[in-house]
């Protein structure tokens, strides 16, 4: 069975980009009769902002997706807090230096950004110079036995063959580790993971299937590839889900207007309409290749084109959450970013609330809602 996860960060509101992500996971989820959960990425304690995880279950209630498990919800994935998980990352770090995929770096910060310096003066890629890479087994032992701190890299000059990376939106991919840290950290001194590690980890230990996640981890998935493969473990599949913008195409921020879903909360908007508006930007026509189920561990490119199965709707079609979940397809999401437009809200929205009016309760449900807004503005009279 398909088992998804939407996975937050607890660094404040949840913005409308991170509820269009648990939007399709949810969808895609329901769509082929699987379940998604929610896990919390706690592990950068210095991103921590305290009433994040209530605001965005609070946001998730609010747009009535209800994830199968995760904070408040128990299964049997859990915990579904990376923070009450970090037992589990230790062993997977000690298997990759075991194998010789990883090792431990002792170099202060200090010594690291002097050596960042100096490798950017000589115009080069790297962010390290893998001094630590060489040392002997005896030195390790010794360091450690110090009691001397250390972090543990991957050591990417080692790494096994695999498969190419393919993604079930962006295709087949060419590798680009050039523009990622050399050797990036997978263990902490203070032995939280990074986020490669920890997802790794916890996506496989989960037993996720499908990975949506934002366009931003494009650019590591090769990197947890080849976690995988030097853990040995099967990776699930993954769609990059490319990301959103304002109607001037600039990046959505809280100058440029409302992004957070607490402020269509308190502007009393339709959550349908919010959802079917957010599911609409990147929606595009649906093709029959690549399809969700596409095999990534195939190494051939795809020879023959994609089949035009249906065209793209229309991003004022009215659709309501289970007439989402019949559409969906993640081949028809498009590579490119979507800019959200607050006309196209208002129009949803208004077509929304009149087919609420038209069901048989239709009328008693909104005066009952005005009511409780009338009554919640203005308390006193
Ligand atoms: N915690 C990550 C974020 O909030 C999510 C990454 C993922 O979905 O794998 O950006």
């Amino acid at each position: 069975m398909a088992l998804l996860r939407f996975a937050p960060s607890p660094t404040g509101q949840l913005h409308l980009g991170g509820l269009r992500m648990a939007l399709y996971n949810h969808l895609y989820a329901k769509k082929v009769g699987g379940k998604w959960l929610m896990r919390v990425e706690d592990t950068d304690s210095t991103r921590f902002v305290p009433g994040s995880v209530e605001g965005i279950r609070k946001a998730l209630d609010w747009a009535g997706l209800e994830y199968d498990y995760g904070p408040g919800k128990e299964g049997p994935h859990g915990p579904y807090f990376q923070s009450e998980r970090l037992d589990l990352y230790r062993p997977y770090a000690n298997k990759l230096l075991d194998s010789g995929h990883a090792y431990r770096c002792f170099c202060s910060p200090d010594k690291l950004s002097a050596t960042r310096e100096r490798l950017a003066r000589t115009g080069s890629n790297s962010t390290y110079d893998k001094t630590c890479l060489h040392l002997t087994e005896e030195e390790v032992a010794r360091k450690v036995r110090a009691g001397e701190k250390s972090v543990v890299r991957l050591n990417d000059s080692n790494l096994p063959t695999r498969p190419p990376a393919t993604d079930l939106v962006f295709g087949h991919l060419k590798d680009a580790h050039a523009s990622l840290a050399t050797d990036p950290i997978l263990l902490k001194t203070d032995l939280f993971p990074t986020y490669h590690l920890a997802s790794v980890v916890d996506d496989h230990e989960m037993g996720i299937t499908h990975v949506l996640r934002g366009e931003e981890w494009l650019l590591s998935y090769p990197l947890h590839l080849d976690l995988y493969a030097a853990l040995k473990i099967t990776p699930p599949k993954f769609a990059h889900i490319p990301i959103l913008l304002n109607p001037d195409g600039s990046k959505m921020s809280k100058r440029k207007g409302d992004v957070q879903v607490v402020d269509y909360i308190r502007g009393g908007w339709e959550p349908q309409a919010v959802l079917n508006w957010l599911a609409l930007a990147g929606w595009g026509a649906k093709h029959e290749i690549p399809s969700p189920d596409a095999d990534i561990s195939s190494t051939s490119a795809p020879t023959v084109r994609p089949q035009l199965i249906q065209k793209a709707p229309d991003s004022t079609t009215l659709m309501t959450l289970p007439e989402m979940i019949n559409e969906f397809e993640l081949s028809a999401l498009t590579q490119r970013s979507s800019s959200l437009d607050p006309a196209k809200l208002e129009y949803l929205n208004k077509h929304h609330l009149m087919r609420i009016w038209s069901t048989p309760d239709g009328l008693e449900t909104l005066a009952e809602r005005a009511h409780d807004e009338i009554k919640a503005k203005f308390p006193t009279r």
